[in-house]
């Protein structure tokens, strides 16, 4: 059992759903039981937020016209792929009867003047709930026997419009009850990716990017031999192509690896997607739309080849918030007492460092959650502030974590004296730093100005050799 992942440049136009449809094709030769999941066209979610989000600011012209640009952009690909006149006459009804809810959403979020994060999983879940029925259409237009699947039907999900996780008992039940018939039947299923549903049946996503995850999930309820998350790069590079154009393919990685990369802003993976493959044991494989034969990356338990760097990555879009003053030394509790009022506002902390003299702990945290953070710690530590034991907490924005990622780190000495040395000779400051727990990970905070160029400088110390003897 295959179940293969396409992103949204992998379904981005007509050459790319002809492309994909190959790709299923070729991966059904070498295993008659395969599922796809799809994203949603590119740029197709976008758009729908941002037709909402206008439409509850009172603006009614984006999702107007984002209604004609989403008919053409869907109209175009099933005209050239899908030559039999019933089959896209189906298509278009389809696509009108979505494309008239998601009329009728924005109108009444533009009435009330305001926009849910349960609302706005509705109206961000219908790209996928466009792609995939087209998908499936163009699969039968290649020969191919596939059906389009909800993913409401099968994962089942908490409530956290936005950012939802799966409650994995009955979503594997739905799961095998709803797909196993169909490659029984010798179907396709191609289920929407990023969509769930909460077991009372409100619609729910599981945050952006996680068409990824969603495959994960699908995958692990059926015990396949491998997921395949088919996108535009050839699998999971030294660094973003986009940053480091140098970067080169990496053939293998750990789990662990895998997800610190992704936490820490690898786009090319949802960071959640490792959770269920883990758990199953299941290899993930990164590969190339575009390049199907060429490099890909595989993603497995654990690796011989134990390495020392493997990968440089950024996430952006960050504030530190520091807690400082000389009266923290020796006061006890200030360090438990600031972590749970930042667990109490739910904000995501993605690095904490704590200077050894006792007299700042920093947090970076996402810039969104910023605002609770502070005033949650102002009131938290409302004496101790008052009494300047502690002198102010501060904030500072746009900063970025550069994370430097490998397993074999933790034997390998002198990485920390390297990156300093290549940041050290490009001038570029590093404001915090920290080791993260699993020792697969360094982390430094710098300003959103010397990101790129820190990554670039930090990959350049590592793979320069590489890169050179490849040439
Ligand atoms: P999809 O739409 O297929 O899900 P994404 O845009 O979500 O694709 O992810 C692929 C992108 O991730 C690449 O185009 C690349 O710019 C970015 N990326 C960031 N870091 C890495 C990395 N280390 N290796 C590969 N790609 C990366
Ligand atoms: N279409 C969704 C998004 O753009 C999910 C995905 O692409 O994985 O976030
Ligand atoms: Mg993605």
């Amino acid at each position: 059992m295959l179940v293969l992942k396409f992103g949204g440049t992998s379904v981005g136009n007509t050459q790319a759903f002809a492309q994909v449809a190959q790709i299923v094709a070729h991966a059904r030769a070498q295993d008659p039981n395969v599922v796809v999941v799809t994203s949603a066209m590119s740029g197709v979610t976008n758009t729908l937020i941002h037709a909402a989000r206008s439409a509850a600011e009172g603006y009614e012209q984006p999702y107007r016209e984002a209604r004609s640009d989403l008919l053409l952009k869907h109209q175009l690909v099933a005209g050239q792929l899908i030559d039999d006149g019933v089959e896209r006459a189906a298509y278009g009804r389809l696509i009108d009867d979505r494309l008239r809810s998601f009329e009728r959403l924005c109108q009444s979020i533009h009435v009330l003047g305001e926009l849910t994060a349960r609302g706005l999983d509705v109206v961000s879940g219908l790209g996928e709930r466009m792609a995939a029925p087209l998908l499936a259409a163009v699969l039968r237009a290649q020969g191919i026997d596939a059906e389009w699947v909800d993913a409401a039907e099968i994962v089942v999900t908490d409530d956290s419009f936005g950012s939802a996780s799966p409650v994995m008992e009955p979503t594997c039940a739905h799961t095998t009850a709803r797909l196993r018939p169909l490659l029984d039947a010798g179907k396709v299923p191609v289920v929407t990716g990023f969509v769930g549903a909460t077991a009372d049946g409100i619609a729910t996503t599981l945050g952006r990017g996680g068409s990824d995850y969603s495959a994960a999930i699908v995958g692990a309820c059926l015990n396949a031999n491998e997921v395949q998350i088919w996108t535009d790069v050839n699998g999971v590079l030294t660094a973003d192509p986009r940053i480091v154009p140098t970067a080169h393919t990496l053939p293998e990685l750990t789990y662990i690896e895998a997800s610190e990369l992704a936490y820490f802003g690898a786009k090319v993976l949802h960071p959640k997607t490792i959770l269920p493959a883990v758990e199953a044991r299941i290899p993930i494989r990164v590969a190339n739309t575009f390049d199907p034969a060429g490099p890909s990356t595989l993603v497995v338990p654990d690796v011989t080849d134990e390495g020392s760097v493997k990968a440089i990555t950024a996430i952006k879009h960050l504030t530190l918030v520091n807690v400082e003053g000389r009266g923290m030394i020796g006061v006890p509790g200030i360090a438990a007492r600031t972590f749970k009022a930042v667990a109490e506002v739910g904000a995501n902390v993605l690095m904490i460092s704590q200077s050894s003299s006792e007299q700042s702990i920093c947090l970076a945290v996402p810039e969104a959650d910023a605002p609770a953070v502070i005033s949650a710690l102002q009131k938290e530590l409302e004496r101790e502030l008052s009494r300047h034991f502690i002198d102010q907490v501060r904030a500072m924005h746009n900063i970025v974590i550069v994370a430097v990622v490998g397993a074999g780190m933790r034997g390998t000495p002198g990485i920390s004296g390297r990156i300093f040395t290549a940041l050290g000779e490009a001038r570029i400051n590093v404001i915090a730093l920290a080791q993260g727990s699993s020792e697969v990970n360094i982390s430094l905070v710098v300003t959103e100005e010397d990101a790129d160029e820190a990554v670039r400088r930090i990959h350049e110390a590592f793979f320069a050799k590489a890169a050179a003897s490849s040439l």
